[in-house]
């Protein structure tokens, strides 16, 4: 059992010491303590069902043994001498990494990685590349989509509550991200003909040069509240980048490893061959671990001047890395994604017949949306019933993440080790809660969730 300091001690400590930036979630913020596969312990031993996996990063469980047992053996032994000296932990995962992507466009393959340490750092060399290989400066990206909290990250980010004012680049434009229970036309698919996709042509006209060096886009949105276009989306804007001299990245950072389900990389659902791939998060199972794959010529341009990262491509991280990819290769993690997920789609669309307050209910596998609103004709967002939606199920042991502009998302992207007996206990407990809210929103109390 836990004997550190107790919650309100820590809770001091940070109020005192740490950046108050650094958010927490809930009223009264959680001490996590230890984690097991797809649970969460906090230090009373209260059990929790992680449905957020620590922001989509707990790929195969937490402390899956697995990797536990990789991490420990490679720190005991060699934790850290960079990269400037060889260690058979760095090419031997980027060949792993390569024997796991797709084609790149026309063929050629996507086989040359730069590790770093955070989804941040992972696109900002994306953009590098990219800026380098056209000679363009203008990147694309989507509105309602987080790409980090670098200064170009930042900028691609397309949430204004992301955005500080003072951080903000030049050379980054926004389109339309196929937010289709959002449409800013108001039209419906497939009778809209993709018009948010065909609008890139419009953004590249007038508010680049006319060339552009990329493109860059979540095919499945992770912050953003699990938005997924139609299918045609990403062909159509990926088409007209690419007539502009741009190229096209795709930021897996949320959707790879199997997490979708049907494939191993969530573009793979569009079709679309992107010419760089970024990874963070599910990467490594927690590890600080992130990625970007391109082709030869793409990756060249990193040789033209000198770049450095002193803790990417670290060996803890590597074999954390090489161990995760083995395991979802092994247990079948990917198909566990496909059918739990199913199932975990299947009951929150009933849960949708059942309670007003779910309007959209979308996301493949276990990357999924439930996007809660107050009036179903207005799309009124839910912000108070979703928070209070979280407190109500964390009483009852269910983490859930939540996103979107409004914050009236719920996040739900397990561990992909989750049970069906998981996936059942989640949504009985989704619909306990939410039958508590319009319970008391119908006697118009100002009851308060957690309070
Ligand atoms: N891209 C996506 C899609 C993300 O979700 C995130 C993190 N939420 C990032 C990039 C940035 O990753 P990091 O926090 O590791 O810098």
């Amino acid at each position: 059992p836990y004997d550190g300091p107790s919650r309100e001690e820590v809770l001091a400590l940070r109020q005192r010491y740490v950046n108050p930036g650094v958010l927490t979630y809930y009223r009264e913020p959680l001490m996590i303590v230890e984690g097991a596969m797809q649970y969460l312990y906090d230090e009373t031993g209260k059990r929790y069902l992680d449905a957020f996996a620590g922001i989509v990063t707990v790929s195969v469980g937490h402390c899956h043994p697995h990797v536990a047992a990789a991490v420990k053996e490679q720190a005991g032994t060699l934790q850290h001498a960079t990269t400037i000296y060889l260690h058979p932990t760095l090419p031997r995962f980027a060949e792993k990494l390569a024997s796991k992507m797709p084609t790149g466009p026309n063929g050629t393959p996507l086989d040359r990685t730069y590790f770093t340490n955070s989804g941040s750092e992972a696109n900002e060399l994306a953009v590098l590349m990219a800026r380098e290989a056209t000679g363009n400066q203008h990147v694309i990206g989507l509105r309602n989509g987080y790409h980090g909290g670098t200064p170009n990250t930042m900028g691609l980010t397309a949430h204004g509550t992301w955005k500080f004012p003072s951080n903000a680049p030049g050379g980054i434009a926004h389109t339309h991200p196929g937010y289709c229970y959002r449409c800013p036309y108001d039209l419906a698919y497939p009778s809209c003909e993709m018009k948010c996709a065909k609008d890139v042509a419009n953004v590249i006209a007038y508010e680049t040069p006319g060339q552009v060096a990329c493109f860059i886009g979540e095919p499945i949105q992770g912050v953003g509240g699990a938005v997924l276009p139609p299918k045609e989306f990403f062909g159509i804007v990926y088409d007209a980048v690419r007539a502009a001299g741009g190229l096209c990245v795709a930021d897996e950072v949320q959707g790879g490893f199997g997490r979708t389900g049907e494939h191993y990389w969530s573009h793979q659902h569009f079709g679309v061959q992107p010419d760089l791939v970024v990874m963070a998060k599910g990467i490594g199972n927690g590890a600080p671990l992130a990625a970007v794959t391109t082709t030869e010529a793409t990756a060249a341009t990193m040789t033209k001047r000198i770049h450095f990262n002193t803790y990417g491509g670290n060996p803890v991280s590597m074999a954390s890395g090489l161990a995760t990819l083995e395991v979802i290769d092994a247990e079948g993690i990917q198909e566990n994604a496909r059918v739990v997920g199913g199932r975990l789609k299947e009951g929150l669309l009933e849960l949708r017949d059942k309670h007003d307050l779910i309007g959209d209910v979308r996301g493949l596998g276990l990357m999924l949306g439930v996007e809660l609103v107050t009036d179903r004709v207005a799309k009124t967002p839910a912000k108070q019933e979703a928070a209070d939606l979280m407190e109500l199920a964390k009483e009852r042991g269910l983490i859930l993440g939540k996103g979107g502009l409004h914050g009236n998302t719920m996040r739900i992207k397990p561990p992909m080790c989750i049970s069906k007996d998981d996936a059942d206990f989640l949504l009985a407990t989704v619909d306990e809660c939410l039958g508590i809210i319009e319970e008391k929103a119908r006697h118009g109390s100002s009851w308060k969730a957690g309070a």
